[in-house]
């Protein structure tokens, strides 16, 4: 049996809430001491048993005006997840242009989100400076 002290980030109060945890083969959260209202009770559960969060990252662009566009999944997925997305997300190239919100990956390992471009990349011009 151990505790875990965490900060709840549901809202701007910020509850400090102490998770009394079972760690065996897997987390299980037996009870949630310190949080305000039952919001809390379900994040921090949520955040020690099946942790999720909004991947970002960056992909290459062909012969575009910048050379990588950011791209971020539209919901949280698993943390477990990131690993194994980022290796579907390596191997994409995309050309010229690309636009914010273009879908890149449709329900990424079965999950329910979709990543998406969060940045303009236009054609390059011969008299386009290099911009970083
Ligand atoms: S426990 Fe409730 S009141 Fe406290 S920070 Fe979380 S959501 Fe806000």
């Amino acid at each position: 049996m151990s505790t875990a002290p965490l900060v709840c980030i549901v809202c701007p109060i910020g509850c400090e809430v102490d998770v009394e945890l079972e760690v065996g083969p897997v987390i299980r959260v037996k009870s949630v001491k310190g949080n305000a209202c039952q919001r809390g009770d379900v994040w921090a559960r949520q955040e020690m048993e099946h942790p999720l969060r909004t991947l970002t990252s960056l992909v290459g662009v062909k012969r575009g005006n910048l050379p990588l566009a950011s791209v971020r999944t539209t919901k949280p997925v698993p943390l477990s997840a990131f690993p194994h997305i980022m290796i579907l997300l390596r191997g994409i190239e995309l050309n010229a242009p690309v636009s914010i919100g273009e879908v890149l990956i449709s329900k990424p390992m079965g999950y329910d989100t979709d990543i998406v471009v969060t940045r303009n990349v236009s054609v390059l011009m011969e008299k386009d400076p290099p911009s970083f």
